[in-house]
């Protein structure tokens, strides 16, 4: 028997026009590219998302095309999720920080029909161009005034789209599974993917990361989403702040400590989301000068694994309560978040510390479990190791176009890739990538919790374990390290901060020292490189500590050493 429900499907344009009605005074604050702050409110922006409609129609862009974005996060970024989305079509949003090749490679694959850019990535386009036929125009995200000198074919500027148009624009009914948004992930072999989003997998994980478990955001809120919208939709906050009323303030391309800082407190921010290395540059400026903040007090952190002392700073010296979120592209991205409940009230400080670490617990709509070599269920016992494999409401089924094939396990569980224990409360703690797991002597090491202890450590600022092959224990863990401007920490006395931190066999057998680790272009340590750079690392012979961390190895347990 049917429900006496009625039936409206979950819609992008339906979380805008929503703020336009509940919230039309909000203000969506933006440092733009050109220099200025634009301010404007919910209502503005949708009667602009609605003229950029019209637009988009009379450029007879169809239901599922593609449209590229190349941009920062900015207010015409946010109306372009909107008309595209809107009208039928496909947002495409392409992080710029990839190489040129991939970047040709995506805007061709996904067929782009229009690509809509920031000024600051006019020479990237320039170049990008002649490689992508079939882009029938290039818009740059500005007015007439700050025209680019460009050699581009059919080069065209936003303001000048919008001005052509009137907002007397209704959005059409649409079909809820439809595609609204679409974005590549880089795999670590072949070509990236494209992860698309529908209309209803985006609005249900919009809805649920509201919640105060998660994201935490309402009326009240002023968020100020770090995390790029070329980055899986800036995790959802484009589309969670109007659902809520929240105010939004986007940042433009000024991702440093100070920018951020003056944006912080000029409008009021209470709530935020970023990868841990962006909070590397705002932590600094802070303690450089001696600044505290007046209204922020929470923040999601993921895309890597948030460091504890990373935490600890956050939220003993500047107030802030940090919630540790995992998730990936395929995942929409927030799959868990990590958040005490009631009954931890009563266990010791150290404890709740402990859980708070971890990953998180999954929100509701996204199931998970975890699987040994072989597929068989490992218990949730917080202990045993397993891949990681989830399943819910905002989960990929698959990639666009079928790059990859069927990537689903039996069940239609989506393997995430990703190795990390689960506790009965069925908080998940991630301890590697399954490519990242170092395997010494049959056992796993986990690289990330390597890394923690390293981070931890006073003089360091940031810290990579990769696995390295060794003649006897497979591979064993090389740490390689960046150290505070000024410090002469050495080897011996970093490798001596993990004794009693760590069991001894996961102690690093070597230490390397550079200036600075590469990184992805999502802000992710590549590991990859680090394992082409370090290959023929050789492992020190007959230092005191090589001994000595021979002597550890031979705490692994004896069938270990085989
Ligand atoms: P992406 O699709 O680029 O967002 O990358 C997703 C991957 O980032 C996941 O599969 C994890 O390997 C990693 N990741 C995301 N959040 C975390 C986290 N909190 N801790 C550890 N790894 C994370």
């Amino acid at each position: 028997m049917d429900g006496l429900m009625m039936r409206i499907p979950l819609s992008v344009p339906e979380l805008i026009r929503h703020a336009d009605r509940c919230h039309g005074d909000t203000e969506v604050v933006s440092r733009t590219i050109e220099g200025p702050i634009h301010r404007y409110t919910y209502r503005e922006a949708h009667r602009r998302a609605r003229r950029l409609a019209r637009a988009l129609l009379r450029r007879k862009v169809g239901r599922g095309e593609r449209i590229g974005t190349l941009a920062w996060n900015g207010y015409r970024h946010f109306e372009l999720y909107y008309s595209v989305s809107g009208i039928g079509a496909v947002v495409h949003t392409i992080n710029p920080r990839l190489f040129a090749d991939q970047l040709a490679y995506i805007v061709n694959h996904a067929d782009d029909q229009l690509v809509f850019f920031d000024l600051s990535f006019t020479t990237l386009v320039e170049k990008l161009a002649p490689r992508c036929p079939g882009v029938a125009a290039w818009v740059a995200m500005t007015d007439a005034a700050h025209r680019p000198a460009a050699t581009l074919p059919n080069l065209v500027c936003y303001e000048d789209l919008l001005a052509a148009e009137d907002d007397d624009y209704e959005w059409p009914d649409l079909d809820e599974t439809s595609a609204c948004a679409l974005c590549y992930t880089s795999g670590t072999t072949g070509n990236p993917r494209g992860v698309l989003y529908s209309h209803r997998s985006t609005v249900l994980h919009a809805l649920t990361t509201c919640l105060p478990d998660v994201l935490n955001l309402g009326a009240q809120s002023v968020v100020l989403p770090i995390v790029p919208m070329f980055h899986v939709n800036a995790w959802g906050l484009p589309y969670a702040a109007p659902l809520v009323g929240a105010k939004l303030v986007l940042p433009g391309a000024a991702l440093d400590g100070k920018s951020l800082y003056a944006l912080f407190e000029d409008e009021g921010v209470t709530h935020s989301a970023g990868v841990p290395t962006v909070w590397l540059g705002m932590i600094d400026y802070l303690k450089a000068n001696g600044l505290r903040f007046s209204t922020f007090r929470e923040t999601i952190i993921g895309g890597s694994a948030c460091p504890p002392a990373m935490m600890r700073t956050l939220r003993e010296d500047f107030g802030v309560d940090v919630k540790h979120g995992w998730g990936m592209t395929e995942t929409s991205p927030i799959a868990t978040a990590g958040v005490l409940k009631r009954k931890h009230a009563k266990v010791a400080e150290v404890d709740r510390t402990a859980i708070r670490e971890k990953q998180g617990r999954p929100l509701f709509g996204v199931e998970m479990k975890i699987v040994d070599a072989d597929g068989r269920e490992l218990p949730h016992d917080g202990t045993r190791p397993g891949n990681v494999l989830v399943r819910g409401s905002w989960v990929a089924t698959g990639y666009f176009r079928g790059e990859g094939g069927d990537v689903l396990a039996s069940g239609g569980w989506f393997p995430t890739g990703d190795v990390g224990t689960v506790d009965p409360d069925q908080y998940l703690q991630i301890t590697d990538r399954s490519k990242d797991v170092i395997k010494s002597g049959g056992e796993w090491i986990s690289s990330i919790e390597l890394e923690n202890i390293a981070f931890s450590h006073p003089e360091v600022t940031e810290a990579a374990v990769i696995g390295l092959p060794h003649p006897k224990w497979d591979e064993r863990p090389l740490l390689i390290a960046v150290r505070k401007a000024g410090s002469t920490l050495d080897r011996n006395a970093l490798l001596a901060w993990f004794d009693g931190r760590t069991a001894r066999w996961w102690i690093p057998d070597d230490v390397v020292f550079v200036d600075e680790l590469p990184h992805t272009a999502t802000g992710k340590l590549s590991k990859r490189t680090l394992r082409e750079r370090f290959r023929d690392h050789r492992w020190p012979a007959s230092t005191r500590t090589a001994e000595e961390a021979a002597d550890a190895r031979a705490d692994q347990p004896r069938d270990m050493r085989a």
